[in-house]
C-alpha cells in the first residue's frame, strides 16, 4: 500500500476549550473554526500560550472540547479515542525507548498492532530509507544526534501510515542549522506523502517556509487563515501584521499619516528615505547584514525601522532623515479593534 492512501480533511467547528473553574478559568481555545484540506500542510502559528497545543491535542483526541465539533474525513470524532483516529503525533520531546535499537523503536507501533515480523521489518526499512536512517538501524538513541533522534521519532510516526500527521514544535530542540535542514526534509516528506500535516509552531519563519496555509492564533482566537504570502501581504489585523515579518511592521500611532481612528502600518522594506517625506526621524542605529541594511530611527511617531539595499547612500548615526511610503504599501487597522480596514 502507498503511504497516505486516505482522504483526510480535518474540520473544526466553533471549537472551544476551557480549563479550570470560576476565577481560575482559562479559555485556551475560543470558538475556532478551521477547514484543513486533504493533503494540506497547515501551520498553527502564534505566541506561547495562545492555544496551539490545546487545539492540536483536541484533533488528536488527547483533550475533549468544552464545546464545538471535530471532524476527521467525514467522521465526527469528538467521542473517538485517539488510537482510532488515524493520526500520528510527533512532539518536541520525542520519547524514544532508550534501550531499544532504532529499528525496534521504529517497529514498535506495528508490533503493538500485531503486525508480523517480516512486514514490520519491511515497513521500518522503508521509513528509514525515506528519512536517511538506514545506516543507524542497530544503534540505540543515545548514540544518535538530536536531529537523528527526531528523525527516528518521525519514522515511528510514518510506519503507522496515518491519514493525518500532527506535530507540536518538533524542531524546537534542534540547533539552528539542523532546524533548517529538517524543515526542508519535512517539506519534502509532505510532498511525497498523501497525508495531511498539521504543524504547531511559534516560529514565523517555520510557518512561512513550510506551510501551504498558516492559521494565526492569538489568545485562543483565530486571527487569520491564508497562504504565507497572503498573511504577509494582507494581514487581517495589527496583531498578525506585527507577528509575521522580521523586523516587524512599523505600526504608527493613530492619527499619524491617517485619521485618528486608524493605525497605519508600514513594512520596513516599504519605508523609504524620501527627501521631504512626512516622517521626521533621527538615525539611532545602522545594522549591516550583508544582503541588506537595517536603519533604526527615532521619530515623534516612535521607533521606526527601514530595510535598505546595501548599495544605498546611507545616512550616519545621529543624522536627521525623512521617511515615507507609497500609499499602496500602507496598511490600515482600526485603532480600537486592530482589524484591517480596506
Ligand atoms: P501554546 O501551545 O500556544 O503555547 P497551550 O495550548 O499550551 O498554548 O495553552 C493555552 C492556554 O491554556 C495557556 O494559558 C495554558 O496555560 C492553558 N492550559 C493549557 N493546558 C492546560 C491544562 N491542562 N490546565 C490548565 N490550563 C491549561
Ligand atoms: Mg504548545
Amino acid at each position: 500500500m502507498a503511504y497516505g492512501a486516505h482522504v483526510a480533511q480535518v474540520r473544526l467547528e466553533s471549537v472551544t476549550k476551557r480549563f479550570g473553574e470560576g476565577d481560575d478559568q482559562v479559555t485556551a481555545v475560543d470558538a475556532v473554526s478551521l477547514d484543513i484540506h486533504d493533503h494540506e500542510f497547515m501551520i498553527l502559528l502564534g505566541p506561547s500560550g495562545c492555544g496551539k497545543s490545546t487545539l492540536l491535542r483536541m484533533v488528536a483526541g488527547l483533550e475533549d472540547p468544552t464545546s464545538g465539533d471535530v471532524y476527521i474525513g467525514e467522521e465526527w470524532v469528538n467521542n473517538t479515542q485517539p488510537k482510532l483516529r488515524d493520526i500520528a503525533m510527533v512532539f518536541q520531546s520525542y520519547a524514544l525507548y532508550p534501550h531499544k535499537t532504532v529499528r525496534a523503536n521504529i517497529e514498535f507501533p506495528l508490533k503493538v498492532r500485531g503486525v508480523g515480523k517480516a512486514e514490520r521489518a519491511a515497513e521500518a526499512q522503508r521509513a528509514a530509507d525515506v528519512l536517511g536512517l538506514t545506516d543507524y538501524m542497530r544503534r540505540k538513541p543515545g548514540q544518535l544526534s538530536g536531529g537523528q533522534r527526531q528523525r527516528v521519532a518521525l519514522a515511528r510516526a510514518i510506519v503507522r501510515n496515518p491519514a493525518v500527521f500532527l506535530m507540536d514544535e518538533p524542531l524546537s530542540n534542534l540547533d539552528a542549522k539542523l532546524r533548517g535542514d529538517t524543515r526542508a526534509e519535512l517539506v519534502d516528506l509532505h510532498r511525497r506523502f498523501d497525508s495531511t500535516f498539521i504543524y504547531v509552531t511559534h516560529d514565523q519563519v517555520e510557518a512561512m517556509t513550510m506551510g501551504s496555509r498558516v492559521a494565526v492564533l492569538n489568545a485562543g482566537r483565530l486571527e487569520q487563515v491564508g497562504t504565507p504570502q497572503d498573511v504577509y501581504d494582507f494581514p487581517a489585523s495589527a496583531f498578525v501584521a506585527q507577528f509575521i515579518g522580521t523586523p516587524p511592521m512599523n505600526l504608527l500611532p493613530p492619527g499619524v499619516l491617517g485619521t485618528d481612528d486608524v493605525q497605519v502600518g508600514i513594512r520596513p522594506e516599504h519605508l523609504l528615505l524620501t527627501p521631504g517625506g512626512r516622517l521626521q526621524a533621527t538615525v539611532t542605529q545602522i545594522e549591516h547584514l550583508g544582503h541588506e541594511v537595517l536603519l533604526h530611527a527615532e521619530s515623534a511617531a516612535g521607533r521606526l525601522v527601514a530595510r535598505l539595499a546595501p548599495s544605498a547612500a546611507l545616512p550616519a548615526m545621529g543624522d536627521s532623515v525623512q521617511l515615507d511610503a507609497d500609499a499602496q504599501h500602507m496598511h490600515h487597522f482600526d485603532a480600537t479593534t486592530g482589524v484591517r480596514v480596506s
